[in-house]
């Protein structure tokens, strides 16, 4: 599970910003330092990065550099990003046009591989450092306020599922399920800072 922790000030990135500009979400881009996801994504990245390397070597694959644009660039949220959104961001970053073909050839590496998992609900993707057991079951959190994705997991909510999965007959192709709601720290900010806020 990711941990929520630290505070996120000053640590936002103007990438941060390139990346989500000319996207309707509802939030305030002032509030991004304060957010809980984006601080813990950060402190994350380049351990993850190097892990993901490090992997492809031991599997005899290659972190190209449109692999790793790909990786970087959601390591650089903490918001789910769909391929279009990469392809812009990409774009912008290298000032030649990244062609969405390019970037959904990259996510089917990444997610081969378990660097990313793709959020069905959005079409979109997010990264994670947490190297799955097969058929494990995640459990993600989607924050409708913040916009920030949490990954929770529980053995026995897998169990109880395998369960009704088996009951069924059903082979599973994903074993993910998605909550929308508040995170923690949104609900914490709504509750402290509603005066702040107006
Ligand atoms: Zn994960
Ligand atoms: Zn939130
Ligand atoms: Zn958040």
């Amino acid at each position: 599970m990711t941990a929520a922790a630290g505070n996120g000030h000053g640590t936002d990135s103007d990438t941060m910003h390139e990346i989500e500009a000319g996207h309707d979400h509802h939030h305030h881009h002032g509030e991004d330092g304060d957010c809980a996801h984006a601080a813990a994504r950060l402190k994350e990245a380049p351990a993850a990065l190097d892990a993901a390397e490090a992997a492809c070597r031991t599997r005899g694959q290659r972190l190209t550099p449109i692999r790793r644009a790909v990786l970087e660039t959601l390591y650089a949220t903490h918001r789910p990003l769909g391929a279009y959104d990469l392809a812009e961001a990409l774009t912008r970053q290298d000032e030649r046009r990244v062609a969405p073909i390019t970037i959904y050839r990259a996510l089917d590496f990444l997610l081969e591989q378990g660097f990313v998992h793709k959020l069905e609900t959005k079409n979109a993707f997010v990264a994670c450092p947490h190297h799955h057991e097969p058929g494990e079951l995640v459990v993600f959190l989607i924050c409708e306020t913040c916009g920030g994705v949490d990954e929770a997991s529980s053995p026995e909510v897998g169990a109880a599922l395998r369960r009704v999965l088996t009951g069924a007959a059903f082979k599973p192709r994903a074993q993910v399920v998605e909550i929308a709601g508040t995170c923690a720290h949104c609900r914490a900010g709504a509750k402290g800072e509603s005066q702040a806020l107006t």
